[in-house]
């Protein structure tokens, strides 16, 4: 690990003008701040993140979990994982989110990790995180190890030739399906963006993973209020039951009246490179039956546009199954 400098913020102004200091809020961020670190100190042990400055933010106070005047949500930057997870109201309201976050990593984990690191954590791709290979997203310019090389967990949909590289999370799979919205406190003020505007598609620049830009501060994501009638269900397919990524997952929310599916909200999960919403799920199951045919016509449309890469074509048939499998399972609890 490089040398580095550490202070706290005492307040929001000031971890914006520091953050502000960097020339970017990408990779190769000289200034980052520090929430649960659990990616952040991992990164900076391999040097993959290098950054002259860090500044603690856990003093602000941006825990909160509350409920919005518009009967929604508003779940602060540094709420613990854990604590998302067991809030009677995500538990009721939004249990996809509480489910998603219990799927991921362990209750050491989750305890630390807060909803804003969650929302920033970086890819698992092996090169990503070995200096010793070429990595487009560390190192722009320089190639991609994982075209041609280990790809069995990276992404099928919304790659370019410049990186396949998967967004991990379970977390913001699970706020794509429930269509959250990020708060940023930054330079120039205070904006809001929804998540499906927030991640970047790699394209030429896979360095480059979000809109933030140097001084952003995330101070909390916000929840609309639930669909009426709606219920919402996370399913992860995974190597081993505990501790580990998706290979796939599904996160979705749905109405079902009388037979028909009055509403449809699907993200995927390990598969994409970034949390992956499938419009085209969505168009095929909203107005239509809720029966086994329509949602494997959903899968198909879901996957219709995955490029596996030379070891993971095996993930385009299984995100459908998972899609097929969570719609069923939905249904049986409605
Ligand atoms: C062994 C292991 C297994 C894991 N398994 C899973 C899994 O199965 N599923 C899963 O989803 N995740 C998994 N994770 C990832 C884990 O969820 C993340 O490490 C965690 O959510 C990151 O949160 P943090 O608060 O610790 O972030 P930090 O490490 O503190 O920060 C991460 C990044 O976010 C930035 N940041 C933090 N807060 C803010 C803010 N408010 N505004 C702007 N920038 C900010 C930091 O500067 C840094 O760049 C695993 C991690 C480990 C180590
Ligand atoms: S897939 Fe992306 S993160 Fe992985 S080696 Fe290629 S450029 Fe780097």
């Amino acid at each position: 690990m490089d040398a580095f400098k550490f202070s706290k913020a005492t307040t929001l102004d000031r971890a914006v003008q520091a953050a502000a200091k960097s020339s970017t809020a990408q990779q190769g961020a000289e200034v980052r701040l520090l929430a649960g670190g659990t990616t952040l100190i991992d990164l900076m042990k391999l040097t993959v993140e290098r950054p002259r400055e860090v500044i603690d933010i856990n003093g602000l106070p941006l825990g909160r979990i509350e409920a919005t005047p518009s009967g929604g949500l508003v779940i602060g930057a540094l709420a613990r994982n854990s604590d998302v997870a067991h809030h009677p109201t995500v538990q009721r309201d939004y249990a996809v989110l509480s489910q998603a976050l219990l799927s991921g990593a362990s209750p050491q984990l989750r305890n630390m990790a807060t909803t804003a690191g969650n929302l920033l954590q970086r890819t698992r791709c092996v090169y990503f995180r070995d200096t010793a290979h070429a990595c487009n997203k560390r190192e722009p310019g320089t190639g991609c190890s994982a075209i041609g090389g280990h790809n069995r967990m990276l992404a099928i949909l919304g790659t370019s030739k410049d990186c396949i590289a998967t967004n991990p999370s379970d977390q913001n799979v699970a706020f794509t399906a429930l269509e959250a919205t990020i708060q940023i406190q930054g330079a120039k003020g205070q904006r809001s963006v929804p998540i499906h505007d927030f991640y970047l598609l790699p394209g030429s620049t896979p360095h480059r993973e979000t809109v933030l830009e140097p001084g952003d501060v995330i101070t909390s994501v916000t929840l609309p209020a639930p669909a009426a009638g709606s219920r919402s269900l996370y399913l992860k397919l995974r190597d081993r039951a505990a501790y580990e990524f998706a290979l796939a997952s599904v996160a979705i929310v749905i109405k079902v009246s009388s037979g028909k599916i009055q509403y449809a909200r699907v993200a995927l999960g390990g598969v994409g490179t970034r949390p992956w919403r499938s419009i085209e799920a969505e168009r095929v199951l909203q107005g239509h039956d809720a029966d086994a045919a329509n949602f494997r016509k959903a899968a198909e449309a879901g996957l219709k546009d995955a490029h596996p890469a030379s070891e993971n074509a095996f993930k385009v048939e299984l995100a459908k199954r998972c899609l097929v499998r969570a719609l069923t399972m939905s249904i049986k609890t409605a």
